[in-house]
C-alpha cells in the first residue's frame, strides 16, 4: 500500500490520459497509472498522487520539444482541415470546439504524436 512516504513507488505516468482511480471500501483507494494497480492509503490525497504525473502532461510544456510558433494541419473527423499551433507554450486550434472549450481533440492528437 502506498503512503505519503512511498509515493515514489508509483511509476511516473506519461500518458495524456488521466490514470484510472478506484474507490475501495475501508477508506482506501487505488490508482492505475499503467501496468499495475496501486493501493493508496486513505490519508494520501489525489493531489499527492498527481505529483507523479502532473508535470508530465504536455499542456504545461512537460518534456515536449516543440518549437515556438510551430503549426500543424490536422484533418478533422468531418473532413475539415484545422490549424493547430503553439506559441509561448500556449496551444490553439482553429476549430469551433477550441473556441468554446479552449481544448480539442486536434491538439490532443498533435501532442500525442510529438510525445512518442
Ligand atoms: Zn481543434
Amino acid at each position: 500500500m502506498i503512503t505519503r512516504e512511498t509515493l515514489g513507488e508509483i511509476p511516473l505516468h506519461t500518458s495524456l490520459l488521466h490514470p484510472s482511480i478506484l474507490d475501495l471500501p475501508t477508506g482506501r483507494w487505488a490508482v492505475y497509472p499503467g501496468g499495475n494497480w496501486y493501493i493508496i492509503s486513505g490519508d494520501v490525497t489525489v493531489g499527492d498522487v498527481e505529483s507523479r504525473w502532473n508535470r508530465w502532461q504536455p499542456s504545461e510544456s512537460a518534456g515536449l520539444k516543440v518549437k515556438d510558433g510551430k503549426t500543424w494541419q490536422v484533418l478533422g473527423s468531418t473532413g475539415s482541415s484545422y490549424q493547430v499551433s503553439v506559441s509561448s507554450n500556449r496551444w490553439s486550434c482553429t476549430c469551433a470546439g477550441f473556441g468554446f472549450r479552449r481544448k480539442c481533440t486536434h491538439i490532443d492528437r498533435i501532442k500525442l504524436e510529438i510525445s512518442k
